[in-house]
């Protein structure tokens, strides 16, 4: 800024370099002080238009000198708006000298305390740099540190304002006005990060600028430069200033964009990209800062498949968006909440307790049908895993022990959260354990097979058996099925397992009928999951003929409850019957009985459940006994009965004809051996 003097008082005026960075843009410029009424005019105005360097009083005198008469009022007005207080004003008027027109425009730049004008810079134009003006002004009051004008036709760079930076260290250079390439190739070279370099010369060629000011006035280049060693992001905004898409002449500006950048990046890195609000690691950073206990909640939606595959992703995505804004809605001030992936979305309540983290994720639930209702989607029925977190706990240990809470109610229908429990837990690793042993565990003949034998209680001879699986833990000690076949029978792996115990009775069956003994049926158990195994009777029918044994020597035992569920299943049933597998209906009486059972299946024994021996000596239990076993009876079954443990049981069960007894009140599960010497020759 320069500083003149008048009447004793100091006014400012723009420095030469920027004068003459307008100048060259065919813009003359002046300063408007409106309380002293005083224009003062730049100095390379006063050379170029010839004009004063003051006009006192304004509008008056400007008029007098350099206004067509006509145009009078239209100065006067555009003053009287600067004086009132209008930012900025623009007027056409003629000149007084030689008739053509100039474009006036001024603009306030300071105000006093009572927020009344001070100061105004006023600009005049000739007509076809008219609407060039505009851009220049409006490049120039951006955020800009440096700014150069370029004139193309004179090959010439002018600075019209340099950064602190490209001052202190080539300041000298740019003032040189260099040509316009080798103040390019200088600045890049100087500037520009290694890596941004050739992208930058690209950009600033005169080929690639020609391209882009065809289709628009401005064009932007971001790149990176190195300062004081760090990596600032920086933008070139050129702006064209032909009044035609050719290139005359252009203003350069750069200015450093690190700190938006930076902001948008953090929003990359921050913003889950289909719901828009928090991800995954901005709500682990959150987290990180609160120092109140609180629970972690694990949220997924049931067979959310459905959706996509019906409605298509994009609604998918909308939909899971809708989802997002009822958790919003659910969650307080202090709480977060994250869309993880998929249909997996993460919440952390503060402060509360778990009756209240209860009745917050069934409001949810209740928002969510409500919500599916109202947008006509299928519905969207959550379920959630929930886990206490303190401040000093590992949110992901936290988070993956919600999701085993979750993953344990995955397939209930009649709750929607659990809160996770160390139990859960310790069987869910021990779970994860005997899995991984299974396979070396059959391959090693880890697995045993026991045998309970089954006694006729009046002759109180040996009539059969039962083979029991037990699996031998590598410290010696044994696991009761109990523990893992219900696993087994969840994965699947329990086909493998029934077929190995299979197997093993045959070859022991085929064995002793070698060795001459006197040998007794040793049913074997086949579960549920067993009996989808593809041609499972071809499979089992094969393995008796291998091992060359007649198939009533190996009983095969199904349950009530797999006997009941399923057609094809009656259907696998009535295969095993036509094989020669006597089949035993097992746990009678454990769940759901059903006389109707008994009809229309081939079986040739019923087993009586424990819970229904447990009943004898309760009237209404020994008269269910009385009546299945008549019942079976009459259908031409044999009863065995299971879990009889003392003699009264004994006795009652003597009473009804009862076929066999298979009980502690006998015999518990014997290993190979001590059955084996119950076989005689
Ligand atoms: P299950 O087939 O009903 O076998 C009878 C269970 O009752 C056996 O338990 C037996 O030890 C027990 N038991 C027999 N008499 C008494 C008694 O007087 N009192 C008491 N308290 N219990 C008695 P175990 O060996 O623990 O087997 C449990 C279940 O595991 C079996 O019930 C069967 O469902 C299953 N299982 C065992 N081995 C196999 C197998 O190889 N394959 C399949 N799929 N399941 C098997
Ligand atoms: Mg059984
Ligand atoms: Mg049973």
């Amino acid at each position: 800024m320069g500083e003149v003097l008048y009447h004793g008082k100091k006014y400012y005026e723009p420095d030469r370099r920027a004068q003459q960075a307008l100048v060259s843009a065919g813009i003359y410029s002046f300063r408007y002080y409106p309380k002293d009424r005083l224009v003062v005019a730049s100095d390379l105005t006063v050379e170029n238009l010839g004009c004063r360097k003051f006009y006192d009083p304004v509008p008056e005198s400007l008029v007098e000198e350099l206004i067509v008469p006509e145009d009078r009022t239209l100065c006067e007005d555009l003053f009287e708006k600067i004086d009132s207080g209008e930012k900025r004003v623009s007027t056409t008027l003629r000149s007084s000298r030689d008739q053509s027109l100039i474009r006036l425009t001024v603009t306030i730049t300071d105000w006093d305390e009572e927020g009344k004008p001070e100061s105004a810079i006023g600009i005049i134009e000739k007509p076809d740099e008219v609407t060039v003006s505009a851009e220049l002004v409006r490049a120039l009051s951006d955020d800009y540190h440096s700014i150069y004008y370029i004139d193309f036709d004179n090959n010439e760079v002018t600075p019209y304002r340099l950064s602190e930076n490209i001052e202190k260290e080539y300041g000298a250079f740019f003032r040189s006005k260099p040509e316009y390439g080798a103040a390019m190739s200088g600045y890049i070279t100087r500037t520009v990060m290694e890596e941004d370099r050739e992208e930058m010369m690209r950009a600033c060629s005169l080929k690639n600028l020609r391209e882009h000011f065809a289709e628009s006035k401005v064009y932007v280049h971001d790149f990176r430069a190195v300062r004081d060693g760090k990596v600032v992001y920086c933008r070139m905004k050129a702006v064209n200033l032909s009044s035609d898409s050719s290139l005359h002449k252009a203003i350069f500006g750069f200015s450093d964009i690190s700190r938006e950048k930076t902001r948008e990046l953090e929003r990359y890195a921050y913003i889950d990209p289909v719901t828009g609000g928090d991800n995954y690691i901005r709500f682990k950073k959150k987290l990180e800062e609160k120092t109140e206990k609180g629970y972690i909640v694990s949220m997924d939606i049931h067979s959310f498949k459905v959706v996509n595959s019906i409605c298509g992703t994009t609604k998918g995505d909308e939909i899971l968006r809708e989802i997002w804004r009822c958790i919003v809605n659910n969650i307080g001030e202090r709480d977060l909440a994250a869309h993880i992936n998929a249909d997996h979305y993460i919440i952390f309540y503060e402060g509360v307790d778990k009756e209240a983290v209860s009745e917050r994720l069934e409001m949810l639930t209740i928002q969510l049908g409500k919500r599916s209702i109202e947008l006509n989607v299928p519905q969207q029925l959550p379920y959630f895993g929930v886990s206490a977190w303190e401040p000093e706990n590992k949110i992901e240990q936290i988070y993956n022990e919600a999701n085993i809470a979750r993953h344990e109610i995955k397939e209930r229908k009649d709750i929607n959260h659990a809160f996770f429990s160390q139990a859960d837990a310790s069987r869910i690793l021990q779970e994860k354990q005997m899995e991984d042993a299974f396979e070396a565990s059959i391959r090693n003949h880890r697995f045993e097979v026991w045998y309970q034998p089954k006694y006729n209680p009046d002759s109180e001879a040996l009539v059969g058996a039962e083979a029991l699986v037990r699996w031998r833990n590598s410290d010696g000690t044994l696991v009761s099925p109990a523990v893992f076949i219900p696993l087994f029978e969840r994965n699947g792996m329990i086909r493998y397992l029934d077929e190995y115990v299979f197997r093993t009775v045959c070859s022991q069956q085929k064995r002793w009928l070698e060795e001459g003994r006197k040998v007794i049926p040793v049913s074997v158990n086949l579960s549920r999951a067993s009996l989808y195994f593809q041609n499972v009777v071809e499979r089992y029918q094969k393995i008796a003929e291998e091992v060359g044994v007649d198939p009533s020597y190996v009983p095969i035992e199904i349950t009530e409850t797999a006997a009941l569920d399923d057609k094809s299943i009656r259907q696998l049933a009535n295969r095993f019957y036509e094989a020669g597998f006597p089949l035993h209906i097992d746990d009678f009486g454990a769940g759901y009985s059903s006389f109707a059972t008994l009809n229309i299946m081939h079986f040739d024994t019923l087993k009586l459940d424990k819970s229904l021996i447990d009943y004898i000596g309760n009237y209404g239990g020994d008269r269910l006994l009385e009546h299945t076993i008549a019942l079976a009876k009459e259908l031409g079954m044999h009863v065995t009965a299971e879990g009889v443990e003392n003699e009264s049981q004994v006795a009652f069960l003597q009473k009804l004809n009862c076929d066999s007894i298979q009980g502690f009140y006998y015999s518990k599960p014997l290993p190979l051996e001590e059955f084996a010497l119950k076989i005689v020759a």
